[in-house]
């Protein structure tokens, strides 16, 4: 189905030929005409998928439409995780608002950087804010401005919201709004507590389900890599000799982990970089904009970080550690393969974390087959339940050492028990 079919105007149809987009994803064949009509929307969606445009461009729509008596009286308000998540969703929205006749204001509103500068930008007034909720608050506090207004609220990345702890945020900012506002929730992953969330928020709520990795982003290939944890940097500078990767992000599990290997990558010769939750906001954007320009060839990253990254060429994920969850290797894979864009996204699997690595492929029903890459095999091999012979003595072997408790615990895991 055509962009022209879903009830658009052609302000915004010319918006989106502007911004080159030719056909509707999913997601937004579902969401555009609902969002419309002015329902509540319960959507199941990963940042890939085209989430962004699927409620900025309606929401757009919606506020063209109903012009304020008052100029710039704040009207929609898009809640999400992260600044950088925020800054990008700012400024889609702003290359979506373009060909609006009357020129918004769009304000990305985040923690981290001096608050004045953004209460300078909110004089005047602004039509939309996208903020994460810690920040809003404050900006709320200060007088900044005020959230009564807003006809509509977005919850972006739901899930993320909720696993960052802004639950107390959301809940006192719900009670600042509107009671009569459409609200749109947005989320990669539905735990528990993210569906309590969305009852209490939706008001009969239309439900898009677009899920399944497999469905929704047939263009990523998943590849797990066999290799002992010693061996990984090795192995990662083989790999990038061998292929013609542009970009690579790859996931490590702590700050010191990606300064680290950033530096060994960089004394071999590889435009490499590191990027961690304590940059400082002007590093995270340098840091960025050097990837994006290609200055910077592989950028490791911790999850923190590299949250909402949106990159448009980004054809290779590498987790050199593995994600601490099956939610967080969705949104780390979620990284590449963006709007139908290939991608590959490659699990490095050593003795101590293939229970961990099968635990995420049951949650995701997904089975990777396992690889090696010639000169790099493992030699040594995990101790897990039915396969305690596997043990190799080449390594001076660990057969015949005690299970210690975190042994017995994977294992059980590896056996499903703890599901
Ligand atoms: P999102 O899921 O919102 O993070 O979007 C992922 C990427 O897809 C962004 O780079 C968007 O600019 C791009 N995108 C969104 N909608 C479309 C579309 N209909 N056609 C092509 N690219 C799109």
């Amino acid at each position: 189905m055509p962009f022209s079919n879903l009830g658009l105007s052609p302000t915004i149809l010319q918006a989106i030929s502007e911004r080159g987009y030719t056909t509707p994803t999913p997601i937004q064949t579902a969401a555009i005409p609902e969002i419309l009509r002015g329902n509540d929307v319960l959507a199941a969606a990963q940042t890939g998928s085209g989430k962004t445009a699927a409620f900025a461009l309606p929401l757009l729509q919606l506020v063209q439409d109903s012009p304020t008596e008052k100029p710039r009286q704040l009207r929609t308000l898009i809640l999400v995780p992260t600044r950088e998540l925020a800054q990008q969703t700012a400024e889609s929205i702003r290359a979506l608002a373009q060909t609006a006749p009357q020129a918004l204001k769009i304000a990305a509103l985040f923690g981290g950087v001096s608050i004045n500068p953004q209460m300078m930008e909110l004089r005047g007034g602004v039509d939309i804010v996208v903020a994460t909720p810690g920040r809003l608050l404050d900006l709320i506090e200060h007088n900044a401005l005020s959230i009564a207004t807003i006809s509509s609220l977005v919850l972006d990345e739901a899930d993320r919201l909720l696993d960052m702890g802004f639950t107390d945020e959301i809940g006192r900012i719900l009670a600042l709004l509107p009671k009569q506002r459409q609200n749109l929730f947005f989320s990669a992953t539905f735990p528990p507590a993210v569906h309590a969330l969305a009852a209490k928020m939706l008001h009969q709520p239309t439900r898009i389900a677009i899920l399944a990795l497999e469905q929704n982003q047939p263009a990523i290939q998943q590849r797990a890599i066999q290799v002992d944890a010693g061996r990984r940097t090795q192995l990662l500078r083989h790999l990038l000799r061998e292929n013609t990767w542009g970009r690579v992000l790859v996931f490590v599990a702590t700050k010191y982990a990606a300064e680290h290997i950033a530096e060994k990558l960089h004394r071999a010769g590889i435009k490499a970089a590191a990027f961690h939750g304590e940059f400082s906001q002007g590093a995270r954007d340098e840091v960025l904009a050097d990837f994006k320009a290609s200055k910077v060839q592989v950028l490791v990253a911790t999850d923190v970080a590299a949250r909402g990254i949106d990159i448009a060429q980004l054809p290779v994920v590498l987790n050199y550690d593995l994600p601490r969850s099956a939610v967080d290797y969705t949104h780390r894979i979620g990284r590449t393969g963006r709007a139908g864009k290939s991608g590959i996204a490659i699990s490095f699997i050593s003795a101590d974390t293939e229970a961990h690595f099968r635990l995420i492929e049951k949650r995701h029903n997904l089975k990777c087959e396992r690889e090696q890459i010639a000169g790099f095999e493992p030699v040594v091999t995990a101790v897990l339940a039915g396969t305690e012979s596997s043990t190799d003595t080449s390594n001076g072997g660990i057969k015949g050492k005690r299970k210690s408790k975190k042994d017995k615990l994977r294992e059980a895991a590896a056996r499903g028990e703890t599901e």
